[in-house]
């Protein structure tokens, strides 16, 4: 991955303050919209000189080893070893790293006081959470990936892979990259396709299929319910007690997604083969229909 330059890193429409990769930037708006919810993230593209300034706080040169303070993390720099101070995340060699690229993002894995909330905004808090898979699942035909990060065990590490993207549009033929069709949009993720990531479709549209004609267009990409869950409010809540009642159940609809729509939603899950965790993510939206 080659190192880009503030000037060719472009800011991100949907990590304000942030700066990626052109394509990389314009796909991680469409897997946003896409998912229906935006990231926070601590960083994206790095100048070499932040690589360097975070690998000196991270790694102390020779191998310290044995040293008491320190991990058995050693790397190569400089043409010496460097290792891991204890206490430390672990750091890409300056120069060799995806974000140098504008390639890749790391996401929050703590919600921070004045963060926007789970309404809008997601973290990734471990590899299983059920954000983190939502966003990977709506993220795939996009091109962003985890791959890299389950390598280095950083489940708040994704990287931009081009070669994947079936959405990307190419310079040259307006084109997208794939000869393959991208798959139809699902009847969940289509409520309303040009509903901004930030505020979901307040009713089910129908799905109009001939209004992008498969074609990748991010205002046209499909639009997720959010996740609703325990404490959980407004309209995707609403929504979800509407089904759940549709499915059986007998809940007051009144937008507050409390202890009997999460009792409601365990019993759905369980009858529908789910993992009865009372959280209505994507694969739950996609059996409630
Ligand atoms: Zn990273």
């Amino acid at each position: 991955m080659s190192q880009i330059t503030a000037a060719q890193a472009v800011p991100v429409d949907c990590l304000p303050g942030f700066r990626l990769r052109k394509d990389a930037a314009d796909a991680l708006n469409r897997a946003s919209a896409a998912f229906g919810k935006r990231l926070l993230v601590t960083g994206t593209w790095r100048s070499l000189e932040t690589q360097e300034r975070i690998f000196r706080e991270r790694y102390h040169q020779g191998n310290l080893t044995h040293r008491l303070g320190y991990t058995t993390d050693v790397r190569y720099w400089k043409g010496s070893p460097w290792t891991r101070r204890q206490g430390t995340a672990p750091a890409a060699v300056p120069g060799t790293s995806n974000h140098g690229g504008g390639c890749a993002i790391d996401v929050k894995t703590r919600r921070e006081k004045g963060d926007p909330g789970y309404d809008t905004h997601v973290i990734f808090s471990s590899f299983n959470d059920a954000d983190r898979i939502a966003f990977l699942k709506a993220a795939k035909p996009h091109g962003w990936a985890d791959d890299e990060g389950r390598s280095v065990l950083e489940c708040w590490h994704l990287t931009y892979y081009p070669e994947r993207d079936t959405h990307a549009i190419s310079a040259n033929n307006g084109q997208a990259n794939s000869t393959k069709t991208p798959a139809p949009p699902k009847p969940m993720t289509s409520k309303n396709a040009a509903a901004s990531p930030a505020t979901p479709a307040p009713v089910a549209v129908p799905i109009n299929k001939t209004a992008n004609n498969g074609q990748a267009k991010s205002s046209t990409a499909p639009i997720r319910r959010t996740t609703v869950r325990s404490g959980s409010t407004g309209t995707d809540a609403k929504y979800a007690q509407q089904r759940l009642n549709a499915h059986g159940a007998k809940l007051k609809v009144d937008a507050k997604f409390g202890a009997n729509s999460v009792l409601a939603t365990k019993a759905f899950q369980r009858k529908h083969g789910l993992t009865p965790d009372g959280i209505i993510g994507t694969s739950t939206w996609k059996k409630l229909g």
